[in-house]
């Protein structure tokens, strides 16, 4: 019924027209700074006391927007409202479900400048991030819409004579969904309308230093014409409004993307069952990465020295699939590492505000302070050839750094930073080159550049993440084309953007009648 999925292209933004209507977005979104966004309980707009605050991480002083901010009785209420829309939600036709996200896709599609410049100014991204970003959102609407239409008849199983064996997917319940900052919007998005389609109602609670984008989507849904109570917006602070949410008898699927260690707490505790609770929760944590970029001796140099660039230094190496660690063939390491240095001291960080900057600010104080911190240990680990220094006197900007000759069992190696710094290890061979690799808590996203097809295939096997690039950056899945997830302390391999994600949000009933 729905065309066939193809991802959103990105903005060429060296076309005059692109950036022109870039530039006017900016205006535009600058003309709302200080705005004020309300918690959507049901049909009812709350405005609180207490407000999270907005900034902009490359001009402090500059508040992009408030939003309110639940307490533990609002998100009480809001459990009860969400449960009580499930009553009728769950059976909505899984068509009607879909149409919803389609139509919520062409309206960020109609508004993408907007959206896209809402992200410049609330988490800093360069233009190319914040139109990949907007673009991963349509994608994850535009592809679980489809994936909820395959999968709505359920699978064949065989029935024998004198009886009709039907499987099929019901929803769970409340989902919590419970997003990072760093993909504002498309890991907002994706994990938002995931349990929506599949017939969950949620209970969104975006990020604290991004909550502005996660309001104006929500926006969007309800112009979608997604009904009252399916949706409920509820920012507070993960800690106090965070636990209430996953500890509660009533909800029934956690949906959270960030930290290790906030992640592993929210595992744990979903798995408690709680008095008055009759069911066990579905847990999908999506959690950090220490990904590696290795280059074999038979690698072409020029497509390594672009792979260890992106993978480090886009959105300022704030992604989970960042490529913290370059791991190099002995025989190829001085010529690598020369010319990463080189391009890396050419790439430009600023504020955003032009399609030229190519690496923004990181996201805050706190974001700040601990990645300056890593780098100080990184000059005591190896040796500082790039960057090394920050500002932060308007904005939270580090100059892309690279720490050269460091031990595989350093910190700056074994910790993940979240910040625009890498790590250059020796390989005295391929083999050598993937015991490092592999030699993290962390299994997320790997890159590996050789034209040595032998060691293409014991990668393939060996290379214990995820998501696995040859000849390429490690970041940058597509929606459809890349499923998305990683394995050890990275998380649950839930695959967003992959076929088996919904399943996730649902359960499989088996219903069997005999004549
Ligand atoms: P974070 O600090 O763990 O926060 C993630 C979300 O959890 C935020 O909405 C946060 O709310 C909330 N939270 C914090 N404490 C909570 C609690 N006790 N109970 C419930 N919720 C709580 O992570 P982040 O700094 O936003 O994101 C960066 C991390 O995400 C990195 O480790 C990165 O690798 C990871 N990440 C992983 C993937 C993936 O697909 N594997 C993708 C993107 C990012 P507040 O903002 O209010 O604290």
């Amino acid at each position: 019924m729905f065309p066939a999925y193809k991802h959103e292209a990105f903005t060429d933004f060296t076309v005059e027209e692109n950036r022109k209507a870039m530039e006017e977005a900016l205006k535009q979104v600058k003309a709302t700074f200080g705005k004020h966004y309300n918690l959507l309980v049901g049909s009812e707009q709350i405005t609180t006391e207490e407000k999270i605050v907005s900034i902009n991480p490359s001009n402090k002083e500059e508040v992009i927007g408030s939003v309110s901010k639940a307490n533990q009785e609002i998100a009480e209420k809001a459990i009860e409202t969400a449960y009580q829309a499930f009553q009728t939600w769950q059976y909505t036709d899984p068509v009607e479900r879909a149409n919803i996200l389609v139509r919520a896709a062409a309206i960020v599609r109609r508004r993408k400048y907007e959206f896209s410049a809402t992200l410049v100014a609330e988490a800093g991204k360069p233009w190319k991030e914040a139109d990949a970003d907007i673009a991963e959102g349509i994608d994850f609407m535009e592809y679980y819409a489809r994936q909820m239409i395959e999968l709505k008849q359920g699978k064949n199983v065989q029935s024998r004579p004198g009886e009709h064996n039907r499987y099929f997917y019901i929803p769970t319940g409340v989902a919590v969904t419970i997003p990072p900052w760093n993909f504002a919007f498309a890991i907002m998005v994706g994990t938002t309308v995931a349990p929506l389609v599949t017939g969950n109602t949620v209970l969104l609670k975006p990020a604290s230093t991004t909550p502005v984008v996660a309001a104006k989507f929500v926006e969007v849904l309800q112009k979608a014409g997604i009904p009252e109570g399916v949706i409920n917006f509820i920012p507070g602070s993960g800690a106090e409004v965070g636990d209430y949410l996953v500890d509660h008898p009533k909800t029934s699927l956690i949906t959270f993307t960030g930290s290790r260690d906030v992640g592993t707490r929210l595992y744990s505790r979903a798995a408690k069952v709680q008095q008055n609770q009759n069911h066990l929760k579905r847990v999908i944590v999506e959690m950090g990465g220490k990904d590696t970029v290795i280059v074999d001796k038979d690698a072409d140099i020029d497509i390594a020295v672009d792979a260890i660039v992106t993978s480090a230094f886009g959105f300022s190496g704030q992604k989970c699939s960042a490529g913290s660690r370059a791991v190099i063939h002995d025989d190829v390491y001085d010529e690598v590492l020369d010319k990463v240095v080189k391009r890396t001291n050419e790439l430009t960080v600023g504020e955003p505000t032009t399609k030229d900057i190519y690496m923004g600010p990181v996201i805050d104080q706190a974001a700040y302070d601990k990645i300056t911190d890593y780098i100080e240990i990184g000059k005591q680990e190896g040796r500082l050839v790039a960057g090394g220094e920050g500002d932060d006197s308007k904005g939270y900007f580090i100059k892309p750094t690279i720490i050269a000759d460091v031990d595989v069992e350093a910190r700056i190696m074994q910790e993940e930073i979240f910040g625009p710094v890498v790590a250059f290890a020796k390989a005295k061979d391929f083999d050598h080159a993937l015991e490092i690799a592999n030699n993290s808590e962390y299994g997320l996203t790997g890159a590996v550049i050789t034209n040595n097809r032998a060691h293409i295939n014991k990668a393939t096997m060996e290379f214990h993440v995820g998501n696995l690039y040859f000849n390429r950056n490690c970041t940058g899945a597509i929606v459809g084309y890349q499923p998305f997830g990683g394995f050890k302390m990275s998380g649950t391999d839930s695959k967003a953007g992959g076929p088996d994600y919904l399943a996730l949000h649902m359960q499989a009933k088996t219903v069997s009648e005999s004549f």
